[in-house]
Parts: C-alpha cells; structure tokens; sequence
C-alpha cells in the first residue's frame, strides 16, 4: 500500500493507493493556507495517520509516501522549495514525515503527480504521453519513457506559459500571451463575460442572471442551446485549446494527450473539434494521428500520481 497526498490551495486530500493503481480509502482536509506550515503539514500527517487507521492497517503496511504539491520541490533535501498559494519556503517535510512514518517520501510537483496518475490509468505502453488540465490556470506534465520529464532545472514542462500571443493578454505568471490567458478555465470566464458585455441579449446573459454567476459552463450550456454569441466564444476558445496543443504536438508527437479539468466533463463537445484542429494544423501530415481524449481520473490523478511517483521513483 502506497499514501498519495495531494496539496492543493483549498484542499488536501490523501487517499490509500494499491499495488494496481486503486484508491481503497480517501479523505481530505480544507488546506486552510493562511495558517503556518507547520500547522498545515500536522493536519496532512493526522489526516494520513486516520486514513491508515480507516483502512484496519498499521503504518507498517505503507511501502512509500507520494507529496504533489503545487510550486517546486527538492527531493535531495526533502524540502518544498516554494508554493504560491500556501506558505512554504524551503520547509523541511521529510523530517516532520519521519517522526510519524517510516517510509520513505517522494515530493512531486503537483501538476506532474496528476499527469503520471492519469499516465499510470490511461498511458500504459505509451512512450510519450502528455496530460493537459484545463482549469484556474493550465497545469500539465509530460511523461517519456516512463519518466516525468522535468527541464534541466526541474521546473519544465510549464506547458501553461508558452507563448500563443505575443504582447497579448496578461498571465497570472506576469508575461503577457501565454497560452493559459487564453485556454485556461478563467481565460474563458473572462472571454464569456467580455461577450456578455457586447451582446447583453446573448443567453449567456440569462444564464447569468439566473446563476447568478458566470463559469466555465455559461459559454458552453448556451452554446448547445444555439446562442450565437456562445457559440463564437466557445469555438474561439477551443481554437485557443488546439491552437496551442499544435505546438505541444509539434515538438513532442506523443502517443496520447489527454485533457482534464472540469471543462474535460464536455466530453466529445469539445474534445471532437480539437482533434479536427490539431489534425489540419500539426506538422505530422503522413503518420497516424496523434490520439487526443479526455482525462478520467478527475480529482483522484493527483493522488495516485504521488503514490505511484513514491513507488516507482524512490
Ligand atoms: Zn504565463
């Protein structure tokens, strides 16, 4: 048996991961990130210690203890280097893990543990496999030959902040076009609230009155119900998708893509014209398509890719 620990901002969450890949107890804790490191890593441990005790097992039984969390980690010195949205810095994990535990810890940056869970469910015999999740920003992690690919200095693979536009719209990460202000979840809030303004008799602005909030699926709903402003926005933004994937295809031609995040829930609606894009646009012309499809592990990719980081990496 393997913990997989997934840190996010809002929350952590810890499941028990077997030898196949199944979750068999999970459970999660609100992260609470104004509070102090350590006062967060003790909620993280205890809520380890209940999953344990949950399943009628002895910390004995846990081979490997897999930590994605977001920001950059270093394995040697067992430290979470940096996080944007919780407060660590340099903080020393192993050692609080060690006085509780005494398997071994792996630390994996966040948005690769979700890229080798969905690779270890959906990747098996690929060789290269990319994951793509769509969702405040775009998270993503690139797996060849079985490993994380990771840059020279092991913060690669930030497919998010490649440029799609130059001198365009202003990213979370300070530059300006980067393919995540155009194709993440909120670069499509944003995209629907702008066509809200222009076309206040769009339905997306029923909807909005209606619930009183606009998301990811304002565009989307209103667009399957004919609303031609929606349906503007959203084939822009699927072109934002796939403009950027041409690029990702391009230099990687992966055997897979798969893309997650609650957009992913579209399915075939939007996965179908990204296919039809990157095929017309991406450099391969004569070899067999690159395979693009939705993720499926949703929330659990993140636990599994730790747990399975922890097992196969340690
Ligand atoms: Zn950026």
């Amino acid at each position: 048996m393997y913990l997989g620990i997934d840190l996010g901002g809002t929350n952590i969450a810890i499941g028990l991961v077997d030898e196949k890949g199944n979750i068999i107890v999970q459970d999660s804790t609100p992260t609470l990130g104004t509070r102090t490191a350590d006062e967060i890593i003790d909620d993280m441990i205890a809520l380890a210690e209940k999953i344990v005790a949950d399943a009628n097992l002895s910390k004995s039984d846990i081979k490997a203890i897999g930590i994605g969390c977001p920001g950059a980690v270093d394995n040697q010195k067992g430290t979470i280097v940096f996080t944007e949205n919780v407060p660590f810095s340099n903080f020393p994990i192993f050692d609080k893990f060690k006085k509780h535990f005494d398997a071994p810890v792996y630390l994996e940056n966040d948005a690769n543990a979700a890229a080798y869970g969905e690779y270890v469910v959906n990747g098996e015999g690929k060789n290269i496999f990319v994951a793509v999740t769509l969702g405040t920003g775009i998270g993503g992690g690139i797996i060849i030959d079985g490993k994380i690919f990771k840059g020279s200095n092991g913060v690669g693979a930030e497919i998010g902040h490649t440029p799609l536009v130059l001198g365009g719209v202003r990213c979370s990460c300070g530059q300006k076009g980067c393919w995540e202000a155009y194709a993440s979840v909120t670069a499509l809030i944003n995209q629907t609230k702008i066509a809200i303004g222009e076309h206040p008799e769009s339905l997306m602005n029923t909807l909005f009155k209606e619930r009183k909030v606009v998301n990811g699926r304002t565009a989307f709903d209103a667009a399957k119900q004919g609303d031609k402003v929606a349906l503007e926005v959203v084939n822009k933004y699927i072109e934002y998708i796939a403009g950027g994937l041409v690029g990702i295809v391009n230099i990687f031609q992966p055997d897979k893509v798969v893309i997650g995040g609650g957009i992913s829930k579209e399915g075939a609606y939007l996965i179908d014209p990204i296919i039809d894009y990157v095929r017309k646009y991406d450099y391969n012309q004569f070899f067999e398509p690159v395979k693009i499809e939705p993720a499926t592990l949703y929330n659990d990719a993140g636990i599994i890719g730790a747990a399975f980081a922890a097992k196969n990496f340690l």
